[in-house]
């Protein structure tokens, strides 16, 4: 069977063409700039070369359409008709209370996306018209949607819920619901699986650090908590996030500099974090180059970002009650031997030890980077969340057959 796997935005639709067979990758490619004056894409057919097409595209559909004709085409095509594809994946970041596991489009599934949009202002309506593009191009192909939050929803509710009043949850939906739990999900298995032991027996403290970054407790394979909350600026501090922080900042910050609503969201969504405290980047390269170049700023903004790291992973083997194996995972997380040698450093007390050579190593593959005499496993998984969307969509296609 092949799978469309897609992750619309508001302005992009990134996509990836698996053959479940042996689960390869067929093409993958990314339309940006969508309802923009020149709309960019770029298509990559597996062990070819890659297409860049200027072009306009106004929306959503277009793109989709724009995206199908490039996985057919006669030159730069993988597959020879779009009937070959037998099913479409979607990312959609908020399934709120709705959805604790991926789950078929039909009314019912699009009715509850929608009703999120308050709580995912950016990310469930632009999911949404890449549900409408797909429905529109491919209209007898049965479409799934995969969450970030579903992973979290086995969180008890000593853990989501905020110490306000609980009016807000019950008229509002106030509560923690965490992110990336695709990767977070894939990532604890695929250590389980490293590791030859079932998950059931593990505590895994599982590190998502990327752009966005967050830290997970899993416990018998279910998460037990996340840094991540309502929304994804929560946790730790981020690129351009800032992170944990006391709210009374807000209203305090709004006062003083006169800010809007919208202002103070912008801030502490876009221009916190690493950015802010470095002043140069939210890019972890050239904070890590910073650093090795005695950039006073760029060595801030790391120790904040590794130290309040190691806060959360302390705090996740509390909750946990000890830590039998710690993943780091996504762009940073797989590709920093710095990041991860500070974050370890001071882990002794939980028994961790660092093997310095095995960290050095670079590979795609999933890796452990502990010595042999550290208690607890420490493990680099490549995360791979279009797979998890892939084989979802696989397994919930494949129900409906039987
Ligand atoms: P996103 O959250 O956008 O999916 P990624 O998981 O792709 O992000 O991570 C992107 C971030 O990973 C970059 O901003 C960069 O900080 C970091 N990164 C990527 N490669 C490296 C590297 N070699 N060393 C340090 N950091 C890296």
């Amino acid at each position: 069977m092949k799978i469309l796997v897609i992750n619309a935005g508001s302005s992009s639709v990134k996509y990836q063409l698996y053959n479940m067979k042996d689960e390869s990758v067929l093409a993958k490619g990314l339309v940006e700039r969508i309802g923009m004056d020149s709309s960019i894409v770029t298509h990559k057919p597996t062990g070819r070369s890659e297409v860049t097409e200027v072009s306009e595209i106004l929306e959503h559909t277009a793109a989709i359409r724009k995206v199908l004709g490039l996985l057919t085409d006669s030159e730069h095509g993988v597959i020879g008709s779009i009937d070959e594809i037998e099913a479409v994946g979607h990312r959609v970041v908020h399934g709120g209370e709705f959805f604790s596991e991926s789950a078929l489009v039909d009314g019912d599934a699009k009715t509850k996306i929608r009703q999120l949009f308050d709580l995912a202002p950016l990310h469930n309506p632009a999911s949404m018209m890449g549900i409408k593009a797909a429905e529109a191009n491919m209209p007898n192909v049965p479409q799934v949607v995969v969450f970030d939050t579903a992973f979290h929803q086995t969180m008890p509710e000593h853990a989501y819920l905020y110490a306000i009043p609980r009016v807000l949850y019950h008229k509002h939906k106030v509560r923690r619901y965490g992110a990336h739990g695709t990767s977070h999900d894939f990532v604890s298995k695929a250590a389980a699986e490293f590791l030859n032991r079932p998950i059931e027996d593990l505590k895994i403290i599982s590190c998502h650090i990327g752009n966005g970054a967050s830290i997970t407790a899993v416990k018998d394979g279910h998460s037990i908590d996340t840094s991540m909350g309502m929304t994804p600026l929560e946790g730790l501090m981020m690129g351009t996030r800032s992170g944990d922080l006391d709210p009374a900042i807000v209203p305090y910050v709004m006062n003083k500099e006169d800010l809007t609503v919208n202002e103070v969201n912008s801030m502490l969504n876009k221009h916190s974090g690493l950015l802010a405290i470095s002043g140069i980047s939210s890019d972890m390269r050239e904070i890590t180059d910073g650093v090795a170049q005695g950039d006073a700023n760029s060595t801030l903004a790391f120790e904040m970002y590794t130290y309040r790291l190691r806060k959360y992973i302390g705090s996740y083997a509390a909750a946990l009650n000890g830590v039998d194996v710690i993943t780091f995972t996504a762009g940073a997380g797989e590709n920093s031997v710095v990041l991860r040698k500070k974050v370890c450093e001071n882990l002794t007390y939980l028994g961790v030890e660092l093997d310095e050579k095995l960290n050095e190593i670079r590979s795609g593959e999933p890796r452990r980077i502990s010595s042999a005499n550290s208690k607890v496993e420490v493990l680099v998984i490549p995360t791979n969340e279009e797979l998890v969307i892939a084989r979802d969509t696989f397994r919930i296609v494949q129900g409906l057959e039987s």
